[in-house]
């Protein structure tokens, strides 16, 4: 399932196409959308920003596209002579006269003005996005240890959009091996030291992550574990889904458990319990 990093990254593809030009045309495949086609119809694109697993296509117009990607959801970006080979049900078309971005299958969508925007439940419950370039390490150690975060298990914080949107299953798993953190310890109980490690390892996870395009390991383990002959899926990742084998950093057995019901992934020596 996407997280943050994937979805900033879908949401670049769409930029390059998208962003300061005219679109020519604009479709919509859900019926309540299509009285938007032509007050969008000639208008230019001005930004393609994220907000978690939500995507925002804005235009000159003050009108915003709202796309969140739930399960399935999937942009395309193609010439505009050519269509994707697809089954999948198309939702949003946006055409310049030479590429198209294409939107199949998500389900919530929805084109807001800038006062739904500010209104829209979803935007006005999540948290910063994880890979907002303004969203520094103290910001987030600043964040961990607000009233409404700092009584939380550090495990099912990391999944609340409301804490930090785009934060998603692998990622706290990686962040809070990273970090040394056992997952069931809350904030309010970690030194500022352990505190700024968490902020720290937070960004480099999720900025490593959009810039290799999933791998959370450093560029030099994953190039030797490359080299040595070991797969993808076998070196992406620290812990996420490597329970039973050796941690990259002790040597000691990744296990798994259950937290938020969803599978989290530790070494229990590298996150000792607080
Ligand atoms: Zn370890």
């Amino acid at each position: 399932m996407p997280e943050g990093p994937e979805i900033r990254r879908a949401a670049d593809k769409v930029a390059a196409v998208l962003v300061g030009e005219k679109i020519e045309k604009v479709e919509f495949g859900l019926e309540h959308l299509k009285p938007f086609e032509s007050r969008m119809s000639g208008c230019t694109v001005t930004a393609v920003d994220t907000r978690g697993k939500a995507m925002l296509t804005r235009f000159d117009n003050r009108l915003t596209i709202y796309s969140h990607n739930q399960l399935y959801g999937r942009w395309y970006t193609v010439r505009r002579s050519r269509m994707p080979q697809t089954q999948r049900q198309l939702r949003v078309a946006l055409c310049t006269n030479t590429h198209q971005a294409l939107l199949y299958s998500a389900s919530d969508i929805a084109v807001l003005d800038e006062d739904e925007l500010s209104t829209h439940p979803f935007l006005r419950r999540a948290g910063p996005d994880i890979l907002d370039r303004g969203l520094t390490q103290p910001k987030i150690a600043e964040r961990l240890q607000a009233v409404e975060f700092r009584n939380r298990a550090l495990g099912n914080l990391y999944l609340d959009q409301a804490f930090l949107a785009g934060n998603g299953n692998y990622l706290r798993s990686e962040i809070l091996w990273a970090a040394g953190i056992d997952p069931l310890r809350k904030a309010v109980s970690l030194a500022p030291t352990e505190c700024d490690t968490l902020a720290r390892e937070t960004l480099k996870i999720a900025w490593r992550s959009y810039r290799s395009g999933g791998v959370t390991v450093t560029r030099a383990l994953a190039s030797r574990l490359r080299a040595e002959g070991v797969s993808r899926e076998d070196y992406r990742f620290y812990v996420f889904g490597r329970e039973g084998k050796r941690c990259r950093r002790c040597g000691s057995m990744i296990e798994r458990r259950k937290m938020g019901s969803r599978n989290l992934f530790t070494c229990r020596r590298c996150q000792p319990a607080g």
